[in-house]
């Protein structure tokens, strides 16, 4: 069994490591699998890429694709040049594609128009929100999937709703999980003056790289500002994400607690999630591994993808509006907040039965 797997941007090195080493061993156990990693080069720079290559311990990519810049379409395109070529080159059995960027889109039509059975870890879920370039890579991909790996029960029902065969929907848990569960023993603090003076539950992390919050300078100043107001003068850590930080330097805010980084590397950011007050985002792998950790997260957009960290999680839906969100803070400053309830199969072994599944499905 010849598998391809692809990784593009920051998000999916996460959901990969974990799998690589679940083939991995399973190779070593004597099972009949093999594995190409194909890095798209949608994130090419250390602090969005080769950091993480090094921290999960995710071996040298077998091709680097150099998709990376350009528009939406200018990205999918090369990489699905370059892709087809990788996969008529090779001729796997199965590409597996994670999560929902640009390289899981152009991926998966690459493969399936040769002829290839394509797999999708994180396959189901759905916000409804055709707005976000992520809804359209998660629809297009999954109407192409043949093996639908699921996070959640919800994502399950949403793939049977769309006529999803039963035998195609393989409910596992959440890889990402997998990366945060092994990896909770080596989180560190950064190194860094701005970090020296932080203890712990006494600080607040923050991300923002949607384009509903970012591309606008007014919104996103606005909503910095309502940030800064309700956390009380309290450190808030920010690192900043390559979209977010032009606009960022346009709008020139400065606060004394307000301390921006660049990106941080994964085992340093999430010491300091574990270790915050709460944490503020427009992430989605965030909110989940803030709710695995039992830390207070507000999100800043409409809807989510991932509803089971607000039924199960620590997550609250905010929404997009600045003035929505001093309620939502002055609850965590007073530590009124849910506990995580615990979500089904998020238990650090997803990998292994993606592995399983496969071994079954193909041998
Ligand atoms: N992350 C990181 N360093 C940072 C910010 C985030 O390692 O400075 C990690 C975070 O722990 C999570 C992933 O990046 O595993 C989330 O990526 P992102 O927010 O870019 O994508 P999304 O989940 O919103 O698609």
């Amino acid at each position: 069994i010849n598998i391809t797997l692809v990784a593009g941007a920051r998000p999916n090195f996460m959901k990969i490591a974990p799998i690589v080493h679940a083939i991995q061993k399973a190779k070593k156990e004597g099972k009949p699998l093999d594995f190409r990693l194909v890095h798209t080069g949608q994130h090419y720079d250390k602090k969005m890429s080769g950091d993480f290559f090094e921290q999960l311990n995710i071996p040298e990519p077998h091709a680097n694709l150099g998709g990376g810049g350009g528009t939406q379409a200018e990205q999918t395109a090369a990489i699905m040049v370059a892709f087809e070529r990788e996969v008529m080159e090779n001729r796997p059995t199965l590409v597996i594609v994670v999560g929902d960027v640009t390289s899981t889109l152009a991926c998966s039509i690459a493969a399936k128009k040769l002829g290839i059975d394509v797999a999708h870890v994180e396959g189901g879920i759905r916000s409804g929100d055709l707005s976000m370039p992520e809804e359209i890579n998660r629809m297009v991909t999954d109407s192409i999937t043949d093996h639908f790996f699921t996070t959640s029960e919800i994502a399950n029902s949403n793939l049977r709703k769309a006529g999803v065969p039963e035998a195609r929907i393989h409910f596992v848990g959440n890889t990402m999980i997998d990366t945060l569960m092994a990896q909770l023993p080596k989180f560190k603090k950064p190194e860094g003056e701005i970090f020296e003076a932080l203890t712990p539950g006494n600080y607040f992390v923050m991300t923002m790289h949607r384009p509903a919050n970012v591309d606008q300078e007014h919104s996103l100043k606005a909503m910095i500002d309502a940030i800064l107001e309700g956390t009380g003068g309290l450190p808030i850590i920010f690192p900043v994400h390559p979209r977010t930080a032009k606009n960022l330097q346009n709008i020139g805010i400065t606060a004394e607690n307000l301390l921006m980084t660049d990106p941080l590397g994964y085992l340093e950011f999430n010491y300091l999630v574990k270790n915050s007050k709460g944490v503020i985002t427009d992430s989605g792998g965030v909110t989940e591994e803030a709710s695995v950790m039992n830390v207070p997260c507000v999100t800043l957009r409409d809807n989510t993808e991932r509803a089971e960290t607000i039924h199960l999680g620590t997550n609250e839906l905010v929404g997009t509006d600045p003035g929505k969100l001093k309620p939502y803070l002055d609850k965590i400053m007073k530590g009124e907040w849910k506990q995580y309830q615990g979500i089904p199969l998020w238990d650090g072994k997803t990998s292994e039965r993606i592995v399983s599944k496969i071994v079954e499905a193909y041998l």
